[in-house]
């Protein structure tokens, strides 16, 4: 039986409404006492700071979406401003050892899913982490998953080569259901992922590092199962966290255990990717193309081969973003629970590293 994505769409329409209600409880009850009058000492109660941190990003889109869901909150933009006495940590590549001298800071928060970024601080403070998870930005995910799969099973890529040499040769077409497509990561976005390529009828399969079980959708575990796996998958799509036991995945051992004429696509991490072994591959003819979205070195460098490669299409890590408003309104409401010490929200298992 094929994975019942109405049923599941109809289940998210519901818990966003429940979200919603509770969203607003909780500003009820967690904002009200920072603006409560100066206490009784005459001082005014202290507001939180919260820190805007990264290396990469101008962090100011964050500004104004975060003051609307945290009003009574001081924001702060590193490095213009003095970080230091900031409560909580808003960050995408914050700058190393930054937070290790921040001693009032009792939350970290990524602007995105993938919070290998921050764990690659060597400094960074034993405290609570956590992410951005939305449905919106897993369906933006699956529509560049979609076309990549598109690309490759319709044959654009020959299509598109052939029209460069002003040759016209029609090429044989598969049904989509001769199709197999294997997601490396089961997570929030490559379940979402899997659910909208079995709605166009690919035969999906799935490998996550613990059991799992999903109706219609063949699902490997771990080591012991990532041979068979491959062997199946005729177009790869990496959506991976990157840990320790993700690093260089993508690498010439891997490609071997796909069957020749396989397609790679990367959109979880540039780290994953060993780009000598793809390009190894590609040129051998044991792959077919690839479609990559992250690098390890991003930008990605104009010296780079994969630019110019004919079986490569490069995009620059544009495969989904989340809209500043729901980042905002994830990380005010996780900022609301930590002052009113309740559970956070997609808080990330730092020693899982995802
Ligand atoms: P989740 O944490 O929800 O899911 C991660 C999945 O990967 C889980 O199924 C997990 O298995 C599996 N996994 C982790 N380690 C291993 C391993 N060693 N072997 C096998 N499976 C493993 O993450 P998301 O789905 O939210 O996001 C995935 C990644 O996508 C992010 O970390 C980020 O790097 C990337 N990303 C890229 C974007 C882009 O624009 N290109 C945008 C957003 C995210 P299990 O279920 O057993 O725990």
């Amino acid at each position: 039986m094929r994975y019942d994505c109405t049923s599941r769409r109809l289940a998210q329409k519901t818990i966003n409404v429940i979200k919603e209600k509770r969203t607003v409880a909780e500003r009820m009850t967690t904002i009200m006492p920072l603006a409560t009058p100066p206490s009784s000492q005459g001082k005014a109660p202290s507001r939180p700071v919260v820190a805007l941190l990264s290396t990469f990003l101008d962090m100011d889109f964050m500004r104004a979406p975060l003051q609307r869901e945290l009003p009574d909150a001081e924001i702060r933009k590193w490095p213009d401003e003095d970080v230091s006495d900031a409560d909580f940590a808003v960050c995408w590549r914050p700058p190393h050892g930054v937070m290790a001298g921040m001693p009032k800071l009792r939350l970290v928060h990524c602007i995105a899913a993938g919070v290998d970024n921050i764990l690659a601080d060597p400094d960074l403070p034993d405290l609570p982490l956590c992410r951005v998870v939305d449905e919106n930005h897993a369906r933006g995910m699956a529509e560049y998953v979609l076309w990549s799969v598109l690309h490759f099973h319709r044959r654009l890529d020959s299509a598109l080569r052939r029209q460069a040499e002003g040759v016209w040769a029609p090429s044989r077409q598969r049904a989509a259901g001769d199709v197999t497509v294997g997601i490396m990561g089961w997570g929030n976005i490559g379940r979402s992922v899997g659910c909208t390529l079995n709605a166009f009828g690919y035969k999906v399969r799935g490998w996550a590092r613990t059991p799992r079980e999903e109706e219609g959708i063949e699902l490997f575990t771990g080591a012991k199962e990532r041979e068979d796996f491959l062997r199946g998958t005729e177009i790869l799509i990496c959506l991976l966290p990157l840990t320790e036991e993700t690093r260089g995945i993508l690498d010439a051992d891997l490609f071997a255990g796909l069957p020749k004429g396989a397609a790679v696509v990367n959109i979880g991490r540039g780290e994953q990717l060993n780009e000598p072994d793809l390009l190894a591959a590609l040129d051998a003819g044991h792959l077919r193309g690839a479609v990559l979205d992250v690098f390890e070195q991003e930008p990605l460098p104009p010296e780079n081969p994969l630019w110019a490669h004919p079986r490569v299409i490069v995009t620059p890590h544009i495969a989904s973003t989340a809209d500043p408003r729901t980042i905002a309104a994830q990380i005010g409401a996780n900022i609301r629970h930590a002052l009113a010490g309740e559970a956070l929200v997609n808080e990330v298992d730092r020693h899982r590293g995802y």
